[in-house]
């Protein structure tokens, strides 16, 4: 959409505020409102943001960072093809932003335009990623699920029919393409899934589908957790990232027909990397101190270090194609991933990872074709299958071991990353898990 586009728009409907997003390293949605006599200033020239916000944990305590004090201001600069008009808000509009520089170059603490560059080095190589997160999520009524429907059931559907037809008028009125939507296991918990985008597009469409359910949620009187684990005895909330790897015209780079699982070399080693460098990328898929409440054995969250097709207990998941549709439909599935998580950071992180499996030629070894919780220590011993990390500090450990998930990231982006995330850690080290639970279960 041109810049004329927008101010015609913002006229024509009268639009009030123009809200100026962007996610933080918390992996909170935060922003500024542009009032709309003010946009046409602010559309090239951004909002100014103190340089502290990405020191910031999702706490709102401010952690101490070289670079990020007191002095100094970034701009929040949008991205004019990420105008939305939020039908959900009234005379509001929203804009997704890059933070840069006063002279308008990309911050180097930015999390949109990691993914950027690592969409770049994908690019570079002939390929695009196309991903799109899967959003879990519980309905909540005074602090307690809101329904107490089972798994699939057509007694949740009724429960949930009218706010789930107004969820899928805002998300069409957004050009989101809804595709699923069901109750899900746990008391209160629901999913829907939306068409797969490139990987900047599928991060940015997360942010406004995660603003649009809870904005819809709340139009019914509801409150909406998208925490890793919203109560410790339920099923936990994942944000599975499906993803697959196009060339310029399109064609699924992953998909071989004659292979057992109809994935291409390509697909194996771009797996392959993400599975070796996983102990690490979850400090980014899987972010937060209930992020590791919610990724234990069992829960088909992915508590293991392996990979499987259609295997709910491997991080991992080749997802069996749709009959005649093979080639536009074979895709994996990382389980290992809540909305906890920064999208913008989850999937650069994928992708850098994904990358260095194809310019290593890693190579994914055996699939477990059962769940890997039942296997002798001795089988998961032969097959190479470890417990991923089991806490939040220790994934944070790998990442910063890990060389190319921190050169990819670069140095101020990692440094405040890891600072909020150990501050959280450290927050949380005397609560009980019911307290952590309950802390997080309204955060993002
Ligand atoms: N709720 C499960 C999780 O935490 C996933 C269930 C499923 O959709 O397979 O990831
Ligand atoms: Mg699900």
């Amino acid at each position: 959409m041109t810049l004329d586009n927008i101010f015609q728009k913002v006229k024509h409907e009268h639009i009030r505020f123009v809200r100026f997003l962007y996610c933080d390293n918390g992996g909170i949605i935060r922003g500024k409102s542009a009032y709309a006599p003010t946009l046409t200033a602010r559309m090239t020239g951004g909002i100014g943001l103190t340089v502290a916000m990405q020191a910031m944990n999702s706490l709102d305590q401010l952690q101490p960072m070289k670079g990020m004090g007191p002095v100094g201001e970034v701009r929040l600069v949008p991205d004019a093809s990420t105008f939305r008009i939020l039908p959900y808000a009234p005379h509001s509009a929203a804009v997704l932003t890059d933070m840069t520089t006063l002279e308008g170059n990309p911050w180097e603490a930015c999390p949109r335009s990691f993914l950027a560059r690592m969409e770049l080095k994908a690019r570079a190589l002939g390929i695009t990623v196309l991903a799109s997160i899967e959003n879990e999520f519980s309905l909540i009524l005074d602090d307690k699920p809101w329904d107490d429907t089972l798994c699939f059931s057509s007694q949740g559907m009724l429960a949930s029919q009218e706010f789930v037809d107004e969820l899928a008028e805002d998300l069409d009125h957004q050009g989101i393409v809804l595709e699923q939507y069901y109750p899900e296991l746990a008391p209160g918990q629901h999913e829907i899934s939306v068409r797969h985008q490139d990987a900047m597009r599928a991060a940015d469409q997360q942010i406004y589908t995660r603003e649009t359910i809870r904005a819809v949620a709340a139009n019914h009187g509801l409150r909406v957790s998208f925490a890793p684990k919203p109560w410790v005895d339920q099923a936990g909330n994942g944000g599975h990232i499906h993803f697959s790897l196009v060339d310029e015209a399109g064609n699924n780079l992953i998909y071989e027909p004659h292979d057992p699982y109809q994935l291409s070399p390509l697909g194996y080693e771009f797996m392959a990397g993400i599975l070796f460098h996983l102990p690490a990328l979850l400090a980014l898929t899987a972010p937060t101190v209930n992020s590791y409440q919610r990724l234990v054995p069992n829960t088909w969250s992915g508590g293991y270090s392996c990979w499987g097709p259609d295997n709910r207990e491997a991080p991992l998941r080749i997802a069996s194609p749709l009959k005649s549709r093979e080639s536009q439909s074979v895709n994996i599935e990382l389980k290992a991933a809540d909305l906890s998580a920064n999208p913008y950071l989850a999937l650069g992180g994928l992708i850098a990872a994904g990358l260095d499996g194809i310019t290593q030629h890693r190579e994914i070894g055996k699939p477990a074709l059962v769940n890997p919780d039942q296997l002798t220590d001795h089988e998961r011993q032969i097959m190479g299958i470890v417990r991923l990390p089991q806490t939040l500090s220790r994934a944070l450990d790998y990442l910063t071991q890990n060389p190319v998930l921190t050169d990819a990231l670069g140095d101020l982006l990692l440094n405040s990353y890891v600072a909020v995330k150990r501050s959280e850690v450290a927050f949380y080290d005397d609560k009980s898990p019911d307290d952590i639970a309950a802390w997080h279960r309204f955060r993002y």
